[in-house]
């Protein structure tokens, strides 16, 4: 039987999968069965910021794998420790709690807002809220967090408690503050929702009626965080300062692992018996964590604000496309004419891979992409284009 046929035969539908069977990859190169290469601008999804089977990742990940892969969280662990020290350091949080997934760390940092509300102010005062376009996971909470019709059906009855402010309008925002919100969830760039990076002065509106308020601040940042965006995390260039930051996707290098940054307000929010995961943060995902973080500094930032000027310039200057958005090397660009799937679907066939987000093109390439490869793949992407 073909694997293709056995794919449908025993796994979930719930991926509509394009036609490649992929079987490995070098930096920026994806390798299928019969050995194509695919350029890929996707990272798996903004995961392998340093590419595929990145030199330095690989032996420290292999390092580790040779010592323990996983011991639980009753037992210290070194390479947890280093990889969480990296964290609070870079990020000036106070404590980190681990979990395995974007979803997973949402979830962590919800139930870290509500008990700081509920111990400092006790009940009603439980409400969240999020913003329209927003992308936080696929749990019945997350879901629920998402404020997006599409996330709101089948699955019923979801989590009680999150309320929907309309993305950029800073009335709405206003007029559903009230004394029963006890946080604010957001992502500075909305990926899934087709990487729109909020108004500046929307943002500090959040910000002052956070301050004002107790309100805590939590930003998402499991697509935008660990250097896609040009900095540690996006809301660095913002200016702001979060009491709560999520993130997950690239953090571990291609290992599954997800954060909770717990800034000073709710450093102590987690007492012994609170949350907990069984795999989360295990010291084989944090050794990719820890490697990861060890080459997040400044050089890299500027590296990834030059490619990602670059890329949004080349983007804005083909006729086909039209309002390029973004920041670093998370880029979105909507179609004039064509239809995003089909215009993916052609540029694979091309050995080109990359991401939709709604109706709207989203380039995520690994950081280290050379900027021959972007000139190759945007070479690709406008050959295709130019068929529409
Ligand atoms: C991908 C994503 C999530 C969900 O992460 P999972 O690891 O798939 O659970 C949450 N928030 C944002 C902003 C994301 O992009």
């Amino acid at each position: 039987m073909e694997l293709t046929e056995k794919d449908r035969l025993y796994i979930a539908h719930t991926y509509h999968r394009y036609p490649i069977i992929v079987d490995h990859g070098k930096g920026a190169i994806v390798y299928d069965v019969q050995g194509k290469g695919y350029l890929d601008f996707t990272s798996g999804i903004g995961v392998n910021l340093f590419g595929h089977s990145d030199p330095g990742w690989k032996q420290v990940v292999m390092n580790q794998l040779n010592k323990i892969t996983h011991v639980s969280n009753l037992y210290y662990s070194e390479t947890v420790i280093q990889a969480a020290e990296q964290l609070v350091l870079k990020s000036g949080c106070k404590k980190v709690f681990f979990a395995n997934s974007g979803a997973e760390s949402n979830e962590g940092a919800i139930k870290a807002a509500r008990k700081y509300s509920h111990d400092r102010y006790g009940e009603g005062r439980d409400q969240i809220l999020t913003l329209t376009h927003s992308f936080h996971g696929r749990t019945i909470t997350t879901l629920a967090a998402c404020a997006q019709d599409v996330f709101h059906r089948h699955y019923m009855p979801f989590t009680p408690g999150f309320q929907y402010v309309n993305t950029n309008d800073t009335e709405d925002l206003s007029a559903k503050v009230n004394d029963h919100i006890c946080a604010i969830l957001l992502e500075v760039v909305q990926g899934e929702g087709g990487v729109l990076a909020l108004e500046p002065t929307f943002l500090s509106q959040i910000q002052q009626l956070c301050d004002a308020k107790d309100i805590l601040l939590i930003i998402d940042e499991v697509q935008t965080g660990i250097g896609r965006c040009g900095s540690l995390f996006a809301y660095e260039r913002y200016g702001l300062h979060p009491d709560i930051v999520t993130c997950a996707k690239a953090l571990g290098g291609g290992l599954p692992i997800g954060a909770v940054l717990l800034f000073d307000k709710v450093s102590d929010v987690f007492q012994a018996g609170d949350h907990g995961t069984t795999f989360g943060g295990n010291p084989l995902a944090c050794a990719g964590a820890a490697y990861v973080l060890s080459q997040c500094n400044e050089n890299l930032y500027q590296s990834v604000r030059a490619k990602g000027a670059y890329l949004k310039k080349r983007l804005n200057e083909c006729k086909a496309l039209h309002s390029v958005t973004g920041l670093g090397l998370m880029v979105g660009a909507s179609l004039t004419a064509a239809n995003a799937r089909q215009v993916v679907e052609a540029c694979l066939k091309q050995g080109l891979l990359i991401l939709t987000a709604k109706d709207r093109l989203r380039f995520l390439p690994p950081l280290n992409i050379r900027i021959d490869q972007l000139d190759h793949g945007l070479a690709t992407l406008f050959k295709v284009l130019n068929h529409w």
